[in-house]
């Protein structure tokens, strides 16, 4: 069969944070791009990460505000909490984010096609009855949550469907240990969930500094959650009341839950793309290989965002996708992304900043005689008024004797908003005697990092 052939400059496949970031800055230089997009534009941050994500969270932290607004002298009677309502509210923020994105790309005069692609050869993309050729193709197509190979796993949700839930379950169990377990944990307890996290060690946010895992920990578990740490997970079945019950190797049977949620990482989406057809070369981890240009082993074959399985965040992938065409089409030869220093926040409660090395790999990195910690603890302000009273935690790892910051790190109260300020610093080679000669913001729990001795 004879299949139609459209030509443009650019090929993105994936309508995400990174395919939608590097088709526009194309667009900008007056190339002619197509995007490709099996589902909704915004990818997973707009539709299923971050977005929806952020909105929860909010909620989460009015509850708690509520919670602790007695201490403040508010006589306030909560009459619980509406799941469904704010899921439709949210649902409705977000489709109107998916038709901003169509009338943005449009706007550019980006073509939109609306179907699975597969790449069909080193310079052609087919989607349904047609053929789209270009010099440049990009694969944008991100990841899909993981799920252990147990029997029962399909009675488990995952991330995605944790925000189709219609109503918030009464018992939840979350499996991993991950930034997205401990965000959600976070957001089911404080909406009046009671939460098992079930892990396979004995800690959370494993790859994190050590000060934020064991402070989380700590609070979470002040806060009712519950651990089954050290769980190799077995089955999943229902009881006889039709509830969930985990077994695990060691003969635990954790539940009865309502509701258990797969957590335990992501993988990449490179499934039925065609990789094959364009010999493209995975890495050991079954991402697609990149260099630091974002190019492939195949000339004219690019890759970005989660696919490359490189710090997987909204952010990376749109830096990655503006700077790979800025290179290509804006004339910006040595224009590439440098994954050092990429800060990253964990929207846990309280949130988690932070940026740079943990103490752990700067000390491995380095020899533990060049590094020099300061590091502080205490109750932020807020909470010299509230019944609960969960500590703020700060560290700053530095190097050599001119004591460069190469490492940043808080939990507590505001710690979202104040990683951003600190990570530019970083950039640009502060060193500790840089954050002692500047004036502290007072009063507020930033100004300890600039006051540490
Ligand atoms: C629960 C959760 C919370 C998160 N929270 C945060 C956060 O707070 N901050 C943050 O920075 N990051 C967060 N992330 C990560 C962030 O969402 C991702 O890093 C980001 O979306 C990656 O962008 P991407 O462009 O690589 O992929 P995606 O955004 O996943 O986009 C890929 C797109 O490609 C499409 N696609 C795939 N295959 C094909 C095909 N064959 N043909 C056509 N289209 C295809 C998919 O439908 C998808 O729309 C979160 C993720 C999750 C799951």
């Amino acid at each position: 069969m004879i299949m139609d052939e459209k030509n443009f400059d650019l090929i993105v496949i994936g309508g995400g944070s990174g395919g939608l970031a590097c088709a526009q800055r194309a667009a900008e230089y007056g190339a002619r791009v197509a995007i490709i997009e099996v589902a909704r534009l915004g990818g997973t941050c707009v539709n299923l990460g971050c977005v929806p994500k952020k909105i929860m969270w909010n909620a989460a932290q009015i509850a708690h505000a509520a919670h602790d607004a007695a201490a403040y002298g508010f006589n306030i009677e909560l009459n619980g909490h509406n799941w469904d309502a704010l899921r439709q509210r949210r649902d409705a923020y977000v489709m109107r984010l998916n038709s901003i994105y169509a009338q943005n790309l449009k706007k550019r005069n980006i073509e939109i096609f609306q179907g699975h692609a597969r790449l069909c050869g080193t310079n052609k993309v087919k989607i349904n009855e047609l053929v789209l050729k270009a010099e440049h193709i990009v694969l944008a197509t991100g990841g899909r949550p993981a799920v252990p190979r147990i029997s029962g796993v399909e009675l488990g949700i995952t991330s995605d469907g944790f925000f189709a839930l219609r109503e918030r379950p009464a018992r939840v169990a979350i499996v991993g240990s991950g930034y997205i377990a401990v965000e959600l944990a976070g957001i089911f307890s404080a909406l009046g969930s009671a939460v098992t996290m079930v892990t396979r060690g004995d800690k959370v946010l494993r790859n994190f500094d050590h000060m934020l895992s064991s402070s989380l920990m700590q609070i979470m578990l002040d806060e009712g959650i519950i651990f089954a740490n050290h769980a190799e997970l077995m089955e999943l079945k229902f009881d006889e009341k039709n509830l969930l019950v985990l077994s695990t190797l060691d003969a635990r049977a954790l539940g009865p839950f309502d509701a258990v949620i797969w957590a335990i990482g992501r993988q990449p989406m490179v499934e039925d793309i065609g990789l094959d057809q364009a010999s493209i070369a995975l890495d050991q981890h079954g991402f697609i290989s990149v260099d630091c240009f974002q190019k492939t082993n195949v000339a004219g074959i690019y890759a970005i965002g989660d696919v490359t399985g490189q710090a997987a965040l909204t952010p990376v992938a749109i830096a990655a996708g503006r700077r790979l065409s800025d290179r290509i089409f804006g004339g910006m030869e040595d224009c590439y992304l440098d994954y050092k220093n990429i800060p990253s926040v964990v929207f846990s409660h309280p949130p988690i900043g932070t940026v740079g090395l943990t103490e752990a790999v700067a000390r491995e990195r380095f020899g533990t005689d060049n590094i020099t910690v300061f590091s502080t603890e205490f109750v932020p302000m807020y909470h010299s008024m509230t019944t609960n009273k969960p500590r703020t935690a700060m560290k700053l790892v530095t190097k050599g004797v001119d004591q460069h910051v190469i490492g940043c790190h808080v939990i507590g109260v505001g710690a979202d908003e104040m990683m951003q300020g600190f990570s530019v610093a970083i950039k640009m080679g502060a060193t500790k005697k840089d954050f002692d000669d500047t004036v502290a913001i007072h009063p507020t729990s930033s100004e300890e990092f600039v006051t540490m001795r």
